[in-house]
């Protein structure tokens, strides 16, 4: 790979080896920081651009040394476990806390790491990924490191590695102008066609959301695959959906991958001290995405479900 590489990145996650992400045998790399906070979000330790502690409850001996570590005051503990309050801790970088926790329970959740590092990890997961495989920038939000992710797309790109990114599309407009002379596939999502009930799951307008998808269809020459999280409740009515399908039939796209709901992620809330309110969301059974994928499919919508694409 050649030189002039923008220096650092922070990520929170490589993982090779997945085949959902992109396709053919895929290294994932996960960025940290987005600009949407989804109640649903199964990646909560993607949110905060800053690397933050993690705890780990289960390796915890409530020896306390994190306590006392801690500079800020911003570690207590209820008798059965610590603490962290987020509003004190405000991520101070000098992770005292961590340094002297010797159990493994509180750990830095985020990293920089070097374009150096990450290219000489990608070139030694290319062995494994076979004929259509690649990299496959995901997170949080990947454009939100702009410099960094377009280096990255850029050199992997040249290097003749297949480029895709998952994005919740909102970010400036730049950004994919940026990234899509290096990018092969765009997965975009679309998370609520009403922007009142858009505000209301993810914190923010989908305006520029819409805006971006509609410019990548008429202008991203790779492949765009819009992905629409299925969430019971907030955006798996009849209505929501015939506005989705009626969104993409107007920008001239032909397909969709729906994303059942999971609750893998609810553990890490407790992690980061976070909330989970998906918890008392039902998971769709196979009827219901039936339904959602017949819907789609009598507007004249392919409509892949989970992991069964043809890709
Ligand atoms: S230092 Fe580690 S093991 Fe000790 S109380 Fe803190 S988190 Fe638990
Ligand atoms: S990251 Fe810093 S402020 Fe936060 S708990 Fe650890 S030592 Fe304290």
């Amino acid at each position: 790979m050649g030189k002039e590489l923008n220096p650092c990145g922070n990520i929170f996650d490589i993982q090779g080896f997945s085949v959902h992400d992109g396709p053919g045998c895929r290294t994932l790399i996960f960025l940290k920081g987005c600009t949407m906070q989804c109640f649903w979000c199964s990646n909560p330790e993607g949110i905060h651009p800053k690397p933050e502690p993690i705890y780990f409850h289960s390796k915890c001996i409530l020896d306390k040394n994190c306590i006392e570590a801690c500079g800020h005051n911003a570690i207590s503990t209820n008798g059965s476990r610590i603490e962290i309050d987020r509003t004190i801790c405000h991520r101070c970088g000098d992770f005292k806390c961590v340094e002297n926790c010797f159990t493994g329970a509180l750990k830095t959740n985020g990293k920089k790491i070097t374009m150096k590092e990450l290219t000489a990890t990608i070139q030694r997961d290319r062995q494994y990924w076979g004929e259509k495989g690649g990299i496959t920038l995901t997170g949080g939000e990947p454009l939100l490191q702009i410099e960094f992710t377009e280096s990255l797309l850029r050199e992997c790109y040249n290097a003749f590695i297949h480029t895709a990114i998952e994005t919740c599309g909102n970010v400036p407009q730049n950004h994919y102008k940026r990234i899509a002379p290096y990018t092969e596939w765009i997965i975009f999502d679309l998370k609520h066609m009403d922007d009142t009930d858009h505000k209301r799951g993810t914190g923010i307008s989908n305006s520029q959301v819409l805006n971006n998808a509609a410019w990548l269809a008429e202008n991203f020459e790779g492949k765009l695959l819009f992905r629409l999280p299925l969430i019971p409740g907030f955006n798996d009515s009849n209505e929501n959906i015939d506005a989705t399908a009626a969104f993409l039939t107007r920008i001239g796209i032909h397909e969709i991958n729906v994303l059942p709901l999971h609750h893998l992620g609810r553990e890490k809330y407790r992690m980061l001290d976070l909330t989970y309110t998906a918890d008392n969301t039902k998971l769709s059974t196979p009827e219901h995405l039936d339904k959602i994928q017949n819907r789609f499919v009598d507007k004249g919508i392919d409509c892949w479900v989970g992991a069964d694409t043809p890709f």
